[in-house]
């Protein structure tokens, strides 16, 4: 059996505009931001964690054009490893 260049993968994402397949970017809207500080003995405050919840829809955007590439979200979650 021949092996499969990887560039042939099938479910590999690629922008159908410009033809980027590296870097892309998601676009939340209506996002709860929830930062947690520790107050350290000298009054300053140190960064401990962040915890978002995406109350609205997220947008998936090609890296390179910008082009709205939103109805391929559900694949790229689906890839995230
Ligand atoms: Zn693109």
């Amino acid at each position: 059996m021949p092996s499969v260049p990887k560039s042939t993968i099938a479910n590999r994402l690629v922008c159908p505009i410009c033809g980027n397949d590296e870097d892309f970017f998601e676009l939340a809207n209506d996002v709860l931001l929830t930062s947690y500080y520790r107050q350290n003995s000298d009054g300053s405050f140190s960064h401990e964690s962040d915890a978002s919840q995406t109350n609205g829809d997220v947008l998936l955007f090609c890296g390179s054009c910008e082009e709205d590439l939103t109805y391929f979200h559900q694949r790229f979650k689906e890839m995230i490893f």
